[in-house]
């Protein structure tokens, strides 16, 4: 299976930035076609960004999405209306959903649910803190986090885009080494591996600082299928870096 780059813009960029950051991951794409790539801008931009790359083979997702389908649930953004735009992936339970908006594993494990059973497939972010991480907690927690998701998605397992991304290297500069992120991942490997008959088909994505500079080394990682990027996906040349460092 290809790798998949992802870049989460959080809440960055405005129509100018936007067009000029698309339109060079566009220019620089060519001949890096061995692996996939996504881009999840905020949700009012997720359309236009859908137009800027008509014909180009790269991805649009959302960074959230609601459990519900449509309603009185003012602010939120449905599965349906993201593929409606033409969006196809969203994020789900990223780490600073579930600090900053007190998202719970069962809440994470119904938005993956959610937006399965609309025809977007969702990158589940699961991940420790630093605290956990040093009380020896890591695999347990991770463990619990995507045990609700599998207990959410059913027989869907295989559908998911999993990212591990501890939460004390997000945004921190502090990336996870190679060693540390493909223990993770080879645990998270094994759940998959239980639930479903096609791990194989589940990639599983390392996010946390990955940059220019240490994607080589993380992607090369067996258990490693692709990068969740966050700040390193602002900037052209980092990306395509990164998405580069993935053709191998
Ligand atoms: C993220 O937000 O998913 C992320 C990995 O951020 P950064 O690359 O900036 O650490």
């Amino acid at each position: 299976m290809k790798k998949l780059i992802a870049g989460n813009w959080k809440m960055n960029g405005d129509s100018a930035s936007n067009a000029e950051l698309l339109a060079g991951i566009v220019a620089g794409l060519p001949g890096l076609d061995a692996c996939d790539v996504l881009v999840c801008p905020p949700s009012v931009y997720v359309a236009s960004a859908v137009t800027a790359l008509a014909g180009q083979s790269v991805a649009v997702g959302g960074q959230d999405v609601s459990v519900q389908v449509k309603g009185a649930y003012t602010g939120e953004v449905s599965a349906d209306m993201l593929r409606d735009v033409g969006a196809t992936y969203a994020i789900v339970g990223h780490s600073e959903r579930r600090q900053y908006h007190g998202e719970t594993d069962a809440l994470v494990g119904e938005k993956a649910q959610a937006a399965l059973a609309h025809g977007i497939t969702p990158v589940v972010c699961i991940g420790e803190t630093l605290a956990q991480r040093e009380a020896g907690e890591t695999n347990a927690v991770v463990k619990r986090q995507l045990a609700a998701v599998i207990h959410a998605v059913g027989h869907c397992v295989s559908e998911l885009v999993l990212a591990y991304e501890p939460v004390w290297a997000i945004g921190t500069g502090q990336t996870a080494t190679p060693e540390q992120a493909q223990a993770v991942h080879a645990v998270i490997r094994a759940q998959i591996a239980a639930a479903t008959e096609h791990p194989e088909r589940v990639r599983i994505l390392y996010g946390g600082s990955m940059n220019a500079a240490n994607a080589t080394q993380l992607l090369a990682q067996p258990d490693i299928d692709g990068g969740l990027i966050g700040g390193a996906s602002l900037k052209v040349a980092d990306f395509l870096t990164i998405i580069r460092a993935a053709q191998g």
